[in-house]
């Protein structure tokens, strides 16, 4: 296992300053999640017996996938630990016990269930074209614009809201063009939650469980900070008000 893990940060606009949150408070509790992981065999925890939430899936063709925790208290003083998994399990948004994302999953289905079929049958007829066919550079282009399309309004189902209670768009608090599954990972599901519940986040670390990823940067156990690419960009909106927050508490 790898020591410390680096913390969670991003640049505010709003305060035109950087906020950070330590990994080191969160860090006892995702290690406690991972052997608890270990013991259940399923992300289910001994709550749910549905096999799909099997750690299997892990180490399966799809690979291994984040995890995070973090740890906050409430105005009580009382501490928390809310536990997310980066995007989807196994084709699951929803698991008892975790933390939902930050989309509604009946609205991502409604939006996907419209466009998809339209890109898969596009990319059957591309297929069949010959490569020179003047048809098909065509259709690439009307497969290319539904494509953008359907990640801007899958984009639009994302809400964001901070410490400060301020909520915003992704397309708002994400500077230039988002990478696909921008909002997806653990650290902006636990920070816009804690903060929709008024909690106040102590500490945040992300883990990787799995078989390595294809870039083999991400291996079995080991402790990563919230991803440069996606996260990055809208961590400073979600922190903001997080310090304070904490001190009022
Ligand atoms: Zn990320
Ligand atoms: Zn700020």
């Amino acid at each position: 296992m790898t020591p410390a893990s680096p913390d969670c940060a991003g640049f505010c606009r709003d305060c035109g300053r950087e906020h950070v949150l330590p990994a080191g408070p969160a860090e006892p509790h995702a290690r406690e999640l991972m052997a608890e992981l270990e013991r259940c065999g399923s992300i289910g925890l001994g709550r749910d017996g549905d096999p799909r939430l099997g750690l299997e899936y892990l180490h399966g063709p799809a690979r291994g996938q984040m995890f995070g925790v973090l740890a906050c208290r409430d105005r009580a003083g009382r501490e928390h630990v809310l536990k997310a998994f980066s995007g989807q399990y196994n084709g699951i948004w929803l698991v008892p016990g975790w933390v939902p994302p930050i989309l509604d999953p009946q609205e991502f289905m409604r939006v996907t269930g419209r466009d998809e079929p339209r890109i898969k049958e596009l990319t059957r007829r591309i297929a069949a074209l010959p490569a020179d066919a003047p048809l098909r550079r065509t259709l690439l282009a009307g497969r290319r614009e539904l494509s953008r399309d359907l990640m801007a309004r899958i984009f639009d189902l994302y809400r964001l809201t901070n410490f400060r209670g301020l909520s915003r768009s992704l397309a708002e608090v994400f500077p230039g063009r988002m990478p696909t599954g921008t909002g997806e990972c653990c650290a902006p599901k636990l920070l816009h939650h804690a903060a929709r519940l008024g909690l106040a986040p102590l500490g945040l670390a992300e883990f990787y469980l799995g078989r390595e990823n294809k870039a083999a940067t991400r291996a079995h156990g080991h402790f990563y900070a919230p991803c440069e690419e996606k996260c990055r960009p809208i961590l400073g909106f979600l922190l903001c008000g997080a310090r304070e927050l904490r001190q009022s508490i």
